[in-house]
């Protein structure tokens, strides 16, 4: 790719985003780092209503977290100089019309028209009002909404996902981008602004292949070049159900409050549906090796927010200590415990899980064992320091001659013993850890 790419991912900020969204922003990010390109992020917070400035925030905090560095922040609510600009070109070029129907009215005439199992359309009845009319309308002091005058035609374009696709926007009502109050829909502040900001690709869910027919003219019609178009599945629940931000278990917010690790969240939603499995990450780079958008598959991307758990835990026994350093600090694991971290990762599903294998490492506690005799008998037989990961093999076999026990009956009472726990990570790895003078009280104490 000879120019750069510049692409955006832009919520409106009304709610918390969910793994969904993490979908389309990580795929546009995603393109943006593999080709060096720029990632914009852009609030479409037009909806004065509805957005808020704790969503934003909150937007932010969830991307940083699944590690998505925006190259630029944009709000279209301090950008709307420039709507009005575009909306006056179009009015200029006779492409933008005054409408005055309600609600009601327009409810009616699509019931009729399916009623004669026509499609539902807006009639553009409003391009017949004369000038006497709309100063009429004007003395009532009804104020118009506006609606883009769409060129009836098939629309086409290479999908940077789907191949081939095309749109009849004769099948489509002529889009309302300004409401009668003068705010923006959506449409005319997406546009606008892509034209402005120089995006080469939009890349976002394929529930806008008919927004992107509409915006293609809108493009054109405002002189612009329209940029490349990829539309990715939407994520699935097994039931078939599409997410919304309704669904706050699965927002980004709440995964991160129940302790799962960025790398899995950000792994699920962008493999699920696409040529490849899912397998765990340790970064967002990793995974930008891994996938192109053309690995994205054309049916629904269903996914199971329960494969999380093993995800999770494959990716924390892959993450390198660096990765989880900082956080281990908070759970009082040592900045330098990078040996520990390789000793017990393989063990965890949650991060928090860490925390009982410091204390079973660093803390005072004894323990009880099912076998206090072999406990006993084992004690002699405790190498002298220095130790390392061969002591543990070097003791058991040790304890194993002079009892005549192995397996289980060997390693169990031990372990229960050494750890107070049925099972856990590798006792060769775990004794160094533990040292010697506290591996010596513990056997003491589980010999009673
Ligand atoms: N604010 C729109 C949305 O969240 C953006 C869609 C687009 O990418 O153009 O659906």
């Amino acid at each position: 790719m000879a120019e750069k790419p510049v692409v955006r991912f832009a919520p409106s900020p009304t709610g918390r985003i969910h793994i969904g969204n993490a979908r389309t922003a990580l795929f546009n990010y995603l393109h943006a780092r593999r080709h060096g390109g720029q990632f914009v992020l852009r609030y479409d917070d037009t909806d004065r209503a509805r957005s808020t400035k704790e969503f934003a925030d909150a937007i932010a905090i969830d991307l940083d977290w699944l590690g998505v560095v925006p190259g630029r922040v944009e709000r279209q609510s301090e950008r709307v100089a420039l709507y009005d600009a575009a909306a006056k070109k179009l009015r200029d070029a006779g492409l933008l019309y005054a409408c005055y129907e309600t609600e009601e009215e327009l409810e009616y005439q699509r019931k009729r028209l399916q009623a004669r199992h026509l499609p539902p359309i807006y009639n553009r009845a409003a391009l017949k009002i004369t000038p006497e009319g709309h100063a009429e309308y004007a003395a009532e002091g009804l104020k118009p909404y506006w609606r883009f005058k769409l060129d009836h035609k098939i629309i086409g374009w290479v999908d940077g996902v789907r191949g081939e696709t095309s749109i009849d926007t004769a099948s489509l009502s002529d889009p309302v981008l300004i409401r009668a109050d003068g705010s923006y829909l959506y449409t005319l502040p997406s546009v606008t602004d892509d034209i402005d900001m120089g995006i080469t690709d939009i890349i976002r869910g394929e529930d806008h292949i008919t927004n992107t027919a509409v915006q293609i003219q809108l493009f054109e019609a405002l002189g612009a070049k329209p940029p490349r178009f990829a539309h990715h599945n939407l994520l699935t629940l097994p039931s078939g159900e599409g997410l919304s931000k309704r669904l706050g278990h699965l927002s980004l917010g709440t995964l991160r409050e129940e302790g799962f690790e960025p790398q899995a969240v950000a792994a699920l939603s962008v493999l699920v549906g696409t040529s490849h499995n899912v397998e765990p990450v340790v970064s967002l780079d990793d995974l930008m090796t891994r996938i192109a958008l053309s690995d994205i598959s054309h049916s629904p991307a269903k996914f199971d927010p329960a494969e999380l758990n093993g995800l999770n835990a494959r990716t924390l026994h892959i993450l390198p200590f660096a990765n989880v350093a900082d956080r281990l600090s908070v759970l009082g694991v040592n900045r330098d415990a990078e040996a520990f971290w390789l000793a017990v990762r393989g063990n965890l599903e949650r991060l928090d899980d860490a925390r009982q294998w410091w204390e079973v490492v660093s803390g005072s506690d004894t323990f009880t064992s099912d076998d206090t005799d072999l406990v006993a008998l084992s004690i002699p037989h405790l190498p002298s320091e220095p130790w390392d990961t061969e002591t543990w093999s070097k003791f058991t076999k040790a304890v194993g001659a002079a009892s005549g026990k192995k397996g289980k009956a060997l390693f169990h009472p031990l372990r229960l013993a050494l750890t107070g726990r049925e099972q856990g990570p590798e006792l060769k790895a775990l004794l160094p850890l533990i040292g010697r003078a506290k591996v010596l009280r513990r056997l003491e104490a589980a010999s009673r």
